[in-house]
């Protein structure tokens, strides 16, 4: 399955520190500057999401975010309000590999890269522990087969 993004606005809540704001160049109109690669982006807000861009109260709670970055209507999810004219490193980035959630369909697992898991979700942290010590050493394509067959035994969903 192609990497789809769960809104956690996690990347985005200290990209503040990369992202800067150079110019507005019309109405919701901007030229955003990558401060590491110099890389310049027009961007502009998104038509259903100026709004949303108005209210900046999301910098209370992250204040490196991007600029772009805010809290949508139910402000249960993080949004970028320039989806529509993304800059080509929001277009690349993807944060799992392999995503593995509860029955409730929480996030309970990323892995990154190789043999790299990120777990937000004790009980599955915990049985790979017992379960990598049980394996001992595998190549790559078996510590993930092992680690989506476990987490499958135990009611979790795992996309790829
Ligand atoms: S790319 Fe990943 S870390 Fe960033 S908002 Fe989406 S799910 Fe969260
Ligand atoms: S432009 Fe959007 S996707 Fe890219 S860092 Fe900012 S809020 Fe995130």
């Amino acid at each position: 399955m192609p990497f789809f993004c769960q809104q956690c606005g996690e990347c985005c809540s200290h990209m503040g520190v990369v992202h800067r704001i150079r110019e507005e160049i019309g109405e919701f109109r901007f030229l955003l500057v990558n401060e590491y690669t110099g890389e310049v982006t027009p961007v502009e807000i998104d038509p259903d999401k100026i709004a949303l861009f108005e209210d900046r109260s999301i910098f209370t709670s992250f204040p490196e975010a991007c600029p772009f970055l805010r809290r949508d209507v139910a402000g249960e999810r993080i949004c970028c309000t320039v989806h529509l004219s993304w800059p080509e490193i929001c277009k690349e980035f993807s944060c799992w590999r392999i995503l593995i959630l509860d029955p409730a369909g929480r996030r309970s697992g990323r892995v990154m890269g190789a043999r790299y898991l990120v777990c937000e979700d004790e009980q599955l942290y915990s049985i790979w522990r017992k379960r990598l010590d049980e394996i001992g050493v595998v190549d790559d394509g078996s510590w993930d087969r092992e680690l989506i067959t476990l987490a499958e035994e135990h009611g979790y969903r795992v996309y790829r």
